[in-house]
């Protein structure tokens, strides 16, 4: 199987399975338990707490365990509302991910203003206009920082500079950045990021808020006094530990790993392009995160591409992977204002450090035949 769908999530490293398998084995006490054994599980969460902090450049007490990104962003969104009530403006963009576009609807029909401030055909945000946007009675700005279908990144520092002078709360998605990218969050002007393990060789359903030092937030789970009281209930331990570790080996060999994918990626967009030209690469001319790349085959359906790489044992995703299996071309490129026929069959490719050049190799050359056989079956020319 070659597995290209490293933005729906990453293959845990076998480091982090082992360790996660002799946590769930061994350290079962529950870390608020007195006695020494709960202590012994508690100080293996504090150490994990370090390992996250450290890949954001955050300290210990800033790193709030979660359930995953998803949980993270309602955390934030929700909690730093609550927390600031008097102010009613939120601003943000069409092109975040479902979790953030969901909290937003329902916020919005709490009498919420929510202001969605557009991006271009390669993705990119009018500062000008997103400086407009946030006014004085902004609570809240919630932004990506790299794209989970294009890997378009948005300048970060920029745009949390504007809505910070505003007096707004700022915060980042960074789950699919985080890991992959540096991060340093005491150089930018943000006060909440969010984060998930799975994304970056860690275990599923354990991620993580940055909380700056003095940021009002709200818990949205509420029980006991876990998490300095953010959120309540017994700690996910082998998640923490996992995500401790991914953390630190993604830290580690960040450089080393970003040049070699970007390599990787950078051989596949141009082997695909001289051998499928009416292929188009989303986004290309802007920053994108080196694990991305969403290729526009004109006038043919991103499913039926899928199924037929899925039968020539390749994993790829059509927009992100909450919204494949609609019909619907992905939100984003909507957004984006690309034509219909070109999103209609857009599919994303994510690498992780555990492609190889054999296997781009290996589905550029696949490909060509597959497209052209399903342009018969479509009965017209591609474009
Ligand atoms: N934000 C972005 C940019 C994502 O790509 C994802 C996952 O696809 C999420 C948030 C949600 O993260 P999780 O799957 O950990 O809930």
């Amino acid at each position: 199987m070659i597995y290209f769908d490293n933005n729906a999530t990453t293959i845990p490293l076998p480091e982090v399975v082992e360790v996660m398998g002799a946590c769930l084995r061994e350290d079962y006490a529950n870390p608020s338990s007195v006695h020494q054994f709960g202590q012994s599980v508690r100080h293996k969460i504090e150490c994990a707490r370090e390992q996250v902090a450290a890949l954001l450049g955050a300290t210990p007490r800033e790193v709030i365990f979660t359930s995953g990104g998803t949980e993270s962003i309602n955390l934030a969104i929700r909690g730093a509302l609550q927390s600031n009530p008097s102010r009613r403006r939120i601003v943000t963009t069409p092109v975040e991910h479902t979790a953030t576009l969901s909290v937003m609807e329902q916020l919005a029909a709490t009498g919420y203003e929510v202001i969605r401030v557009g991006v271009d055909q390669e993705g990119r945000i009018d500062e000008a206009e997103w400086a407009d946007a946030i006014t004085e009675d902004t609570a809240l700005v919630s932004l990506l920082y790299a794209n989970n279908e294009t890997g378009v990144l948005f300048d970060v520092p920029k745009l949390a500079t504007i809505a910070e002078a505003k007096g707004a709360i700022v915060h980042i998605d960074a789950v699919q950045a985080a890991g992959k990218i540096p991060i340093v969050v005491e150089d930018w002007p943000v006060h909440l990021v969010s984060i998930s393990a799975h994304k970056f060789h860690g275990p599923k359903g354990i991620g993580a808020l940055y909380v700056k030092r003095r940021t009002r937030v709200s818990p949205q789970i509420v029980g006991g006094s876990q998490e300095r009281l953010l959120r309540g209930g017994t700690e996910n331990v082998a998640g923490i530990v996992g995500m401790g570790l991914a953390s630190k080996v993604a830290l580690r060999d960040m450089d080393r790993v970003a040049n070699e994918v970007r390599q990787m990626r950078g051989a596949f967009e141009a082997s695909l392009i001289g051998s499928v030209p009416f292929a188009r690469v989303v986004a290309s001319t802007s920053d994108r995160l080196h694990t991305t790349s969403n290729i526009a085959f004109g006038r043919l359906q991103a499913e039926a591409i899928l199924i037929l790489l899925s039968e020539a044992s390749v994993c790829a995703s059509a927009g992100s992977a909450c919204s494949s299996g609609s019909l619907e071309p992905s939100h984003v490129l909507q957004a984006m204002g690309i034509d219909e026929s070109l999103a209609h069959g857009a599919i994303r490719f994510s690498f992780s450090k555990f492609n190889t050049p054999g296997e781009i190799d290996e589905v550029v050359s696949l490909l060509p035949d597959l497209l052209s056989r399903l342009t018969k079956l479509s009965g017209g020319a591609a474009s």
